[in-house]
């Protein structure tokens, strides 16, 4: 924690279950997050023996990524979900809100529009979400992880990086999530998906140019317009709906695989990451990336979560990664 961030209360009225909100904000020239905690007293981010250690931890992953975006100014209203505790599925969630009546197109999510637009883009939903299963074994703090423990700090900053934008709306077929329609709605990080020394798979406004075989070719990648480098991006078959397309394939140190593994940790950007986070719009220092400490690893797939403690409006959806378990 740090001069990044401030902590206040906030309680989900819609909720038998008591929210607490932190929110994060630098002195000058920063993000702010407003960070509200779902979880009831005695539980995951509320828990009586590691929670303020759980939540000191998601704020200093908010404060590293608000340092390498220390040129944005703005307001991220992040979520954290009521925790799960079955130690089975995912390891954790993130996505972003988009308004799915919004025209065709490509979109960051409302958590990149309310920084860059400076108002709340809805009075009904939070900007983010994130949601962690603490039912498998965690290094909660910021010390390496043993080698029966996943890194917390490592799977949060996976989490909030797809909250950025760093996410996919392509459906297998090439529709987006949002509908069918082509061109649909979609993310302005899915308008730099390419085959590698072929192709672009999308056109202007949202027009899916390949075909299905495309997206589970092996052969997708990010084709960067900042550095011109094409990053093989994970396209599997079969298509793994949240997983295909929004993570890097293959690229070591890099906090956007598909999966983590217990007794590591990776907790700053690779070039790969900071790359992609520049090219979908955002003011991303990444000559000069902190070292919040060392270490890492996880997988990730989507799942969709549309009722929630807090009600949810019907004029937003999200769409969220979901980490798989893979033990490696
Ligand atoms: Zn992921």
């Amino acid at each position: 924690m740090n001069s990044h961030f401030r902590i206040a209360v906030k309680f989900c009225a819609a909720s038998v279950l008591a929210g607490f909100m932190g929110a994060i904000a630098p002195a000058a020239g920063a993000l702010i997050w407003n960070v509200e905690y779902l979880d009831a007293a005695g539980s995951g981010f509320n828990d009586g023996t590691f929670g303020a250690q759980r939540r000191s931890t998601l704020g200093s992953v908010l404060s590293y990524v608000s340092g390498v975006l220390s040129a944005e100014n703005g307001t991220i209203d992040l979520r954290v979900d009521v925790s799960q505790s079955d130690g089975t599925g995912f390891l954790a969630q993130g996505g972003t809100y988009f308004n799915p009546s919004a025209p065709a197109g490509y979109y960051n999510g409302f958590a990149y529009d309310h920084v860059r637009s400076g108002g709340d883009p809805s009075a009904t939903v939070p900007d983010a979400t994130i949601l962690v299963d603490f039912g498998y074994v965690w290094n909660s703090g910021l010390g390496a992880p043993a080698a029966n423990q996943y890194d917390l700090f490592s799977v949060l900053l996976h989490e909030i990086t797809h909250t950025l934008g760093f996410n996919s709306q392509v459906m297998q077929d090439g529709s987006s999530f949002f509908g069918s329609n082509n061109p649909g709605i979609f993310n302005v990080f899915d308008s730099y998906l390419a085959l590698a020394g072929g192709q672009n798979l999308f056109g202007a406004g949202g027009h899916f140019l390949g075909v299905a075989n495309d997206l589970i070719s092996g052969n997708v990648v990010f084709r960067s317009p900042s550095s011109g480098d094409d990053f093989l991006m994970y396209s599997p078959d079969p298509f793994e709906g949240g997983s295909s397309l929004q993570h890097f394939s293959g690229i070591s140190g890099a906090v956007m695989l598909p999966s983590y593994s217990r007794g590591s940790s990776i907790r700053s950007y690779s070039p790969a990451d900071c790359t992609v986070l520049v090219d979908i719009g955002w003011s991303a220092s990444c000559g000069a990336i902190p070292e919040p400490s060392s270490g890492w690893l996880l997988t990730a797939g989507l799942a969709l979560l549309l009722a929630a403690i807090c009600r949810i409006g019907d004029q937003e959806r999200r769409r969220f990664d979901s980490v798989d378990l893979v033990a490696l």
